[in-house]
């Protein structure tokens, strides 16, 4: 895939498959994995494309493509967002897929690892068509989906409306409501109080944990945000509360900074009004390059992939980089952040906090029992300093950086199960 940098003159070309192999062999390699055993966890289990007409607000009829991917089921069903996006497409949805197995092992949580995507511009789209595309890419992905099997939740441009169609449309094929079928949903239908701001509050808690390592304090400490959506905007909400200072953030528009700082809460208020946070009153524009360049204590990309990279490591100056976004940072961008002591806390640490939350919204579905949100914050907290610790340690024990770190264990742990349970037939 091709993503491109905002503000650079390149695109940079890059798979972000490729990347997710290749961070496997980097694990595997250290942890002497057996052959066939890399063969295994390098390949995603099940991959299913779908082509699929929709009826548009015109009366026409368009065909749109889709895919959903199951890594790796040997540590629980099948787990992982969906994912609405123009440039999606099965390598990165494998990819993220692949990540997603990984990163349910560092917070132990019981699922494989899965995602999917639709090849679409949902900002083209009506409500209603973006309902009927949803209800039809639903059905056709079924075959895969159930409470047991495999369990969908948001990913960028997905959000829980869309989830209570994935889940009304698989329930009315059942003839009774399912709502363990997807994660994300809203409260009324059998959401998790907290799920929104899951995967946000989780990235504060790893950069809590980061800070404290650190030595640094978040009272005043400089935070850049790329990318304000669900992750980007909760977790720069939060950190202002924990007293940091929001210097610039970025969306597919463009960027903004303010050295004094910009109020999250206001910011929000203005991108959800002019659907950008670029003209937000008081901050300058930038381009997304200068962004990620800023002095500061604490980088989120929490945007898309392969934002940082060889070609722009070096100009960052952050303290620590905390992945909200999954594979924001490529395998060579990963050297030169290490060699620039820059501390990067992975995507699979970092982002758990949806995952887990999701994980807890299954639970409570399935128990048809529910908690109240100051519970899900506290067991997330406590999920996210115990994996954070597991992880730190293992990066200090071994002499290597925390995505490493956060590797061995996750890869140790899905082969452990893949070994455990032996081959079939
Ligand atoms: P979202 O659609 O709510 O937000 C994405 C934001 O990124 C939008 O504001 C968009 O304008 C912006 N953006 C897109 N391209 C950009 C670019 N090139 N430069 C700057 N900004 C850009 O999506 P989200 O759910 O917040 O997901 C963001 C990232 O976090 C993705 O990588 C996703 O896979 C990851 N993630 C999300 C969750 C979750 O629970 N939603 C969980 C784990 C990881």
């Amino acid at each position: 895939m091709s993503t491109a940098v905002i503000g650079s003159p390149q695109v940079e070309v890059a798979n972000p498959y490729a990347m997710a192999v290749e961070q496997l062999y980097n694990a595997a390699n250290r942890l002497g994995l057996e052959e066939w055993l890399v063969q295994v966890l390098a390949k995603c289990e099940r991959e299913l494309t779908v082509h699929f007409p929709v009826r548009m607000d015109d009366g026409s009829v368009q065909v749109f493509t889709g895919y959903r991917v199951q890594h790796n089921l040997a540590r629980g069903p099948a787990k992982g967002g969906i994912r609405y996006h123009p440039d999606t497409n099965m390598d990165e949805v494998r990819a993220l897929a692949m990540w997603m197995t990984w990163k349910a092992a560092v917070v132990k949580i019981p699922y494989g690892g899965a995602k999917g995507g639709v090849v679409c511009d949902p900002k083209k789209l009506s409500l209603t068509e973006l309902e009927n595309l949803t209800r039809r890419y639903t059905t056709e992905i079924s075959v895969l989906l159930g409470p047991e099997k495999d369990i969908p939740a948001p990913d960028v441009n997905t959000n829980p409306q869309v989830m209570a169609w994935i889940m009304d449309t698989y329930s009315m094929h059942l003839g009774y409501s399912v709502p363990g079928v997807v994660t994300g949903k809203p409260v009324e239908i059998g959401g998790s109080e907290g799920r929104a701001e899951a995967t946000g509050r989780g990235v504060v808690y790893a950069t809590i944990e980061a800070a404290k390592r650190l030595g640094i304090s978040l009272h005043g400490a400089r935070v850049v945000v790329q990318g304000f959506g669900n992750v980007g905007a909760t977790a720069a909400l939060l950190l202002a509360e924990e007293g940091a200072r929001i210097i610039a953030v970025s969306d597919s528009q463009g960027a903004i900074y303010n050295q004094h700082g910009l109020n999250p809460g206001n910011l929000l208020y203005h991108k959800r009004k002019a659907g950008s946070v670029v003209g937000f009153p008081g901050a300058e524009r930038i381009s997304g390059e200068d962004l990620l360049g800023l002095e500061c204590e604490v980088l989120i990309p929490a945007a898309l992939e392969n934002q940082i990279t060889g070609r722009n490591a070096a100009r960052i100056k952050a303290r620590m980089v905390v992945e909200g976004a999954n594979g924001p940072t490529s395998p060579q961008a990963d050297r030169i952040l290490y060699e620039n002591g820059i501390l990067v806390v992975p995507d699979i640490l970092a982002n758990a906090g949806g995952v887990t939350v999701s994980y807890f919204e299954w639970v409570q579905d399935n128990m048809k029992y529910f908690w109240k949100e100051a519970e899900i914050n506290q067991r997330l907290q406590e999920i996210m300093m115990c994996a954070f610790g597991e992880v730190w340690q293992m990066a200090q024990k071994e002499k290597v950086d925390m995505r490493t770190a956060a590797y061995l264990l996750a890869v140790q742990r899905v082969a452990n199960a893949v070994k455990l349970r032996g081959l079939y037939p």
